[in-house]
């Protein structure tokens, strides 16, 4: 940690703030979660607009309430109370099927600890979600390979994840996430698994990505990942929202980029076309 803050010390965001659009992709409204009809709110009262191609961190304690916001957004589960609307769809009306085809088209999501299948090659875990979609088999090799190379992780195309490091897991987790080009990226806690240096590089990759044109939502621990990866952090205390903060200079800047740019802002090559 300590590493990180000084490498990251000079990091700093894109700061260009024309153009930016005000669509919500993401609005919560009066969002209340619990998990138990007696118990404690995981959420209360939260309202939330996200607007497409903003890079928004959300941070706060173990327990605050980060996960369960992610999983309400991406219809993993259902507010108690309250609304959440995702790219113009009001999620919590969803059907159980409609939730999983919204998830389907809508949805990327990346875990601390990759939850990548074992006994599916590496460019197999990245096609499933495209074949769940009923994308054509020759589209989806296609959009797999664009991303492999991407994210050059290319060589290990057929490789099992067991046999990768956890950075190579982590880029094949957002190959996967990536591969029907979802309105939302959301990501729990990315980098909680991995060392500073390899953090840093997917801290980058992200970045890219968002300055590519991807709205991101970035669950994290790590006030350095959020300062230099984020355009907006906002930060939970026992499930409320305590404060919403732009990025310094950065106030839209990702938003404004709105797919204009299409490479990485850290030497990581180029972007991942949408
Ligand atoms: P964070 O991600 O910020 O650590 P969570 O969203 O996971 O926090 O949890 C918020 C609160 O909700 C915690 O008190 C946690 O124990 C509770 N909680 C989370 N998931 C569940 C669940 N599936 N069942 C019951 N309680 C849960
Ligand atoms: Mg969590």
């Amino acid at each position: 940690m300590v590493a990180l803050r000084r490498s990251l010390k000079g990091c700093h965001m894109n700061d260009d703030t024309s153009g930016s659009s005000s669509s919500a992709v993401i609005r919560l409204a009066e969002v209340t979660k619990r998990y138990s009809g007696d118990g404690q709110s995981a959420l209360s009262q939260v309202h939330l607009d996200v607007t497409a191609g903003e890079a928004l961190a959300v941070m706060g304690p173990s327990g605050s309430g980060k996960s369960t916001l992610l999983n309400l957004v991406a219809g993993l589960d259902r507010p108690t109370s309250g609304t959440v609307t995702v790219a113009g769809q009001r999620i919590d009306k969803l059907s159980e099927t409609g939730l999983a085809r919204f998830r389907r088209r809508q949805i990327g999501m990346i875990f601390q600890f990759f939850n990548l299948l074992d006994d599916l090659t590496v460019e197999d875990n990245i096609l499933l979600p495209a074949q769940l979609a009923g994308l054509r088999r020759g589209a989806a090799l296609a959009r797999a390979r664009e991303l492999l190379a991407t994210l050059r992780i290319e060589r290990h195309r057929n490789a099992y994840p067991g046999r990768l490091s956890g950075g190579e897991r982590q880029r094949v987790a957002i190959a996967r996430a990536l591969v029907n080009r979802p309105a939302l990226l959301l990501a729990d806690e990315p980098t909680g698994a991995l060392d500073t240096a390899t953090g840093e590089e997917i801290g980058e990759l992200l970045r890219g990505l968002n300055a590519a044109g991807q709205t991101l939502v970035l669950v994290t621990h790590n006030p350095d990942l959020a300062a230099c990866y984020a355009s907006r952090t906002v930060r939970l205390v026992d499930g409320r929202l305590a404060s919403d903060r732009l990025a310094g200079s950065a106030a839209g800047g990702a938003a404004a980029a709105g797919g204009a740019h299409v490479r990485f802002a850290g030497g990581t090559g180029a972007g991942v076309p949408r």
